[in-house]
């Protein structure tokens, strides 16, 4: 989840709840960087503040709805009826009043997920492999396959794109909140580059999942083909 928030003691609470609940989360602190993350396609969904710096929640919305239908919860304080009513029309898939509690919007978020992606996204099978997104476990020909956390959401942020082509960038920017979690499997410390550190990410998928499953675009990124 992308969390477009200026306020960063709310934003921070929101990622961290997030976090807690096994989410991937990405944080913006204005209305710019935030639709910069949101066009990436980096992201499954998006929770955006509408009082923004920069750039506010309305044009945000607007800007993004003309390349992306990536769903978007927005944020709004009560007596901002009108905007609220204003968002819904620019094509925002729900909204959240403030305050809310983390499970409100983990409700929220997954209600707005399934509308959108119904059912049938909860697993994907692609050849060989069966990626069950509802509890984050991969199978190679039915046998489960252990993956870190960083693998699955990599694979993750692949598979739901599947047939598209997704830039280093991209996935860097969905796994980006666990970056600093790599450890010693991951053979860095959080210094290194951001695409070393997916290249290392897809080399290990492909060792444990087949070197057919994930081919590489020289310089532009990475394709699971659908
Ligand atoms: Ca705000």
């Amino acid at each position: 989840m992308l969390v477009i928030e200026d306020e960063e003691a709310s934003r921070r609470a929101i990622a961290q709840g997030l976090l807690e609940a096994g989410c991937n989360v990405v944080e913006a602190a204005d209305g710019v960087a935030g639709l910069e993350l949101a066009v990436s396609g980096a992201v499954d969904v998006v929770l955006l503040d509408l009082r923004l710096p920069r750039l506010d929640g309305e044009h945000l919305l607007e800007k993004l709805r003309r390349t992306s239908a990536v769903p978007v919860l927005v944020v709004s304080a009560k007596r901002d009826e009108d905007d609220r009513i204003e968002a819904l029309n620019l094509g925002a898939d729900d909204y959240l009043v403030k305050p809310f509690t983390i499970r409100e919007l983990l409700a929220r978020m997954r209600a707005v997920l399934r509308r959108v992606e119904g059912e049938v996204t909860t697993t994907l099978r692609i050849g060989d492999v069966t990626i069950d997104f509802a509890s984050r476990t991969v199978a190679l020909a039915d046998a489960r396959v252990p993956l870190t956390a960083l693998e699955f959401d990599v694979l993750a942020c692949l598979a739901r794109r599947r047939g598209r082509l997704v830039s280093r960038e991209a996935i860097d920017a969905a796994i980006h909140p666990r970056q600093a979690m790599l450890g010693p499997e991951g053979g860095t410390d959080g210094h290194e580059a951001v695409s070393n550190v997916v290249d290392v990410i897809v080399l290990r998928l492909r060792k444990k999942l087949g070197h057919e499953l994930i081919q590489t675009r020289r310089g532009q990124g990475f394709i699971i083909d659908g």
